[in-house]
């Protein structure tokens, strides 16, 4: 026998601070750890195609850099390289790489040069450190001079490469503290309630969504 009430349902949504991530948040996290790992990725302020990275071509200089590293080497400091798959510990890298020396001439046609400071390459095999000039050390691990320039850059004057802050930001998640305080604030203000039986009975025949209304406002039943 149906029953002559209906039923009604109440679906209380569940409440989270969980965020669901976008797609757009998703493309992006996958299009960093590719270009972390050196992958093919589109970039995401230009929307364009960046190529994947290869070992270059070697250096024309005298000292023939590739051919005093050796061609396998070459390919293995690449690999460990891009295998970081991470950007902080890839500069990291570089510090342990370059050296920072004063210009000794740092003159440009009767004026100072406004570069006063340069870099020393090396590369590590073994033990060995090999010194290598800086077109062998770009193409080694594919990277451009500006690359390096600003991880150089964030060098502190301990040595110590100061903190990665690229995409760290608040999580838009996060409650403020002004915030919390005001919930605070809100629970402090409310009046305690005695919970008798009838009003237990009460509570029980209600909706949840109507007992919240009723704390929230301060509503008061008889
Ligand atoms: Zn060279």
């Amino acid at each position: 026998m149906a029953s002559s009430h209906s039923k009604v349902e109440y679906k209380v949504p569940k409440i989270t601070r969980k965020r669901k991530r976008s797609d757009t948040e998703w493309k992006q996290a996958d299009a960093k750890l590719k270009r972390n790992c050196g992958q093919t990725y589109v970039s995401r302020r230009r929307q364009q195609v960046v190529r994947e990275r290869k070992v270059g071509p070697p250096c024309q200089c005298q000292d023939k850099c590739y051919t005093r590293v050796g061609e396998e080497n070459v390919k293995e400091i690449f690999k460990s390289y891009w295998g970081l798959k991470d950007h902080y510990g890839q500069s990291v890298y570089f510090v342990g790489c370059i050296t920072e020396v004063e210009v000794k001439r740092s003159r440009v046609k009767d004026r100072p040069s406004r570069q006063t400071r340069n870099f020393l390459y090396t590369v590590k095999v073994g033990h060995a450190d090999i010194k290598v000039c800086r077109k062998a050390f770009l193409s080694i691990h594919d990277i451009t001079d500006k690359r390096v320039r600003n991880a150089m850059k964030k060098v502190t004057p301990t040595g110590v490469l100061a903190p990665d802050m690229c995409g760290r930001h608040t999580p838009l998640n996060k409650i403020s503290e002004d915030r919390k305080q005001s919930v605070r604030n809100h629970i402090n203000s409310l009046q305690t309630v005695v919970i008798t039986r009838e009003l237990k009975a009460h509570i029980a025949s209600i909706s949840p969504w109507v007992l919240i209304l009723a704390l929230c406002t301060k509503v008061t039943w008889n």
